[in-house]
């Protein structure tokens, strides 16, 4: 299995919301893949499991809460080296290019579903929401700070 700090980081993700709201991960997998109709949410190919992936619609370095809404289901390129660090509208805008129908609707499919999202998430206690949010928070800055030791330590040797 292909691993790296990031993968690490949402693996521990995954558990906390598991611990604290059982089967939260997988039902929020199967709900994206059911709401985007097994789509790409930016360039509207089919994607099947497996291939298709979670992506998160803000980046990861200004996302302060770990709540569905930030998800959405895409491609690997999509989600990969095209999108980057773009704001989501920006980047559905390009890949949508003078195509102003395709930019609409996926751009409602979307904010509907950020919509839809947020009442769900608001469900879960915003303290629990917070516990999570401050448990990753200091997990992130644990995992950072031994990775580079071990980055360190594996010059050395
Ligand atoms: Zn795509």
């Amino acid at each position: 299995m292909k691993t790296s700090p990031s993968i690490a980081k949402n693996a521990v993700k995954r558990c906390l919301w598991d611990i604290a709201c059982p089967g939260s991960s997988k039902r929020m997998t199967d709900e994206i893949w059911e709401y985007f109709n097994s789509r790409c949410a930016y360039c509207d190919q089919v994607l099947h499991r497996g291939y298709g992936q979670i992506d998160h619609l803000v980046p990861v370095a200004i996302l302060r809460q770990a709540l569905r809404g930030y998800f959405v289901l895409a491609c690997p390129p999509c989600n990969g080296n095209e999108k980057r660090e773009m704001d989501w509208e920006s980047f559905l805008r390009e890949k949508c290019g003078c195509d102003e129908v395709a930019f609409a609707s996926r751009r409602a499919k979307i904010a509907g579903w950020i919509k839809a999202v947020r009442g769900a998430d608001a469900e879960v206690a915003p303290e629990l929401a917070q516990a999570i949010d401050d448990a990753l928070r200091e997990i992130t800055l644990t995992i950072d700070h031994h990775i580079s030791l071990l980055l360190a330590l594996k010059k050395r040797v």
